[in-house]
């Protein structure tokens, strides 16, 4: 299945560029984008992957991970092969990955933006997350079924690595309810040698994102001896502190993966740390990830310091919201920062 990938321009030697994300393909035709999924044929940009889920689940909203966005609900989750990015640790390499690995392959279950919204209703779902992949390399997908989500009355994630064009996130703006942005790491370096991207691009999508009122969620994977040092932790939680200290960090257990088989699995440690760092440079909201610790999991108020949502579990699936619908705490009546209802 393919469908005409419109968040492109011919330029004037002929070849089309996608405005989709910041790698900014500059295609011949026949060419591939470099996500393996985008291909130009018969002089149009085409999304090989419209209308074709690779994954698809129903999972806790934590799980994106989201933890002030409608806590306690279930996300309908799906999303295709293919990236933009080429991350060596990558945890969904086996579909972000097939189209480069595979000869430009493809796979998926065929599933409309109206079969989406029919399933997640089903199964008594508050959003769907676009998620799994990289969301904006099938970007038109996400699109088409975010304006049907929103008319059936649930919200829309995307669950990305922030390469998103302003372009695309101008056009999604009026969709997007939500975003965990990874900040894979806080060099150049590890972004190009690591990740096969930069990391200014992804600053600048937060910080546009954050401007056009999206909520904003932020995730960092702690690898060990690649971007866990405390100089490192405390620049990425500089960044965020400056910029909106009340958006949610998450900082995450690494398990080997992919790739990076030879690098051992994050210390519980590093994220307490971590945890620490970015509550001494004045987060309001730190979350540590992949492991079960419900002190570091759970919301605290950050006027009267009373534990206001309990979470436990790997991925703090397990939740008890004392917060109201609008999100203010039962003890000093302080409003937190989310999207509660
Ligand atoms: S979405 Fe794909 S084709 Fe488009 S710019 Fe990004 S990597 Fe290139």
């Amino acid at each position: 299945m393919s469908s005409i990938a419109w968040l492109s321009k011919r330029l004037d030697d002929g070849r089309i560029l996608c405005e989709a994300c910041n790698q900014r393909c500059k295609l011949h035709e026949g060419e591939y984008g470099i996500c393996g999924v985008r291909k130009v044929e018969k002089g149009k940009l085409r999304l090989l992957v419209y209308g074709l889920a690779a994954a698809v689940n129903v999972d806790p909203v934590e799980k994106k991970p989201m933890f002030h966005f409608q806590p306690g609900t279930k996300s309908f989750s799906f999303g295709t092969v293919g990236c933009n990015f080429s991350c060596k640790f990558c945890q969904n390499f086996d579909i972000s990955q097939y189209p480069k690995e595979h000869e430009h392959q493809i796979f998926g279950r065929e599933l409309s933006p109206k079969q989406i919204v029919e399933l997640a209703k089903e199964y008594e779902c508050a959003s769907v997350s676009y998620t799994y992949n990289e969301p904006i390399v099938f970007f038109e997908y996400t699109y088409d079924t975010a304006r049907l989500v929103h008319e059936a009355g649930l919200k829309n994630i995307y669950v990305t690595s922030g390469y998103e064009t302003h372009k695309a996130i101008d056009e999604l703006t009026p969709y997007l309810d939500g975003m965990n942005i990874d900040i894979k790491g806080f060099t150049d370096s590890f972004y190009k040698e690591i990740c096969g991207a930069r990391l200014k691009p992804v600053l600048d999508t937060i910080k546009y994102a954050h401007k056009k009122g999206i909520w904003i969620e932020t995730t960092t994977l702690l690898i060990p001896g690649h971007n866990d040092s405390d100089d490192e932790i405390r620049d990425i939680a500089k960044f965020q502190v400056d910029l909106d200290p009340a958006m949610p960090w998450h900082v995450s257990a690494f398990h080997p993966m992919y790739k990076m088989t030879d690098v051992p699995p994050t210390p519980s440690y590093t994220l307490r740390r971590a945890y620490e760092i970015g509550k001494e440079e004045g987060l309001k909201y730190v979350y540590v990830g992949n492991i079960d610790d419900e002190e570091h999991e759970s919301t605290y108020c950050p006027s009267c310091n009373k534990r206001v949502i309990d979470r436990h579990g790997t991925i703090g699936q397990y939740v008890t919201n004392l917060l109201d619908k609008n999100g203010v705490c039962p003890y000093c009546g302080y409003r937190l920062e989310g999207v509660w209802s």
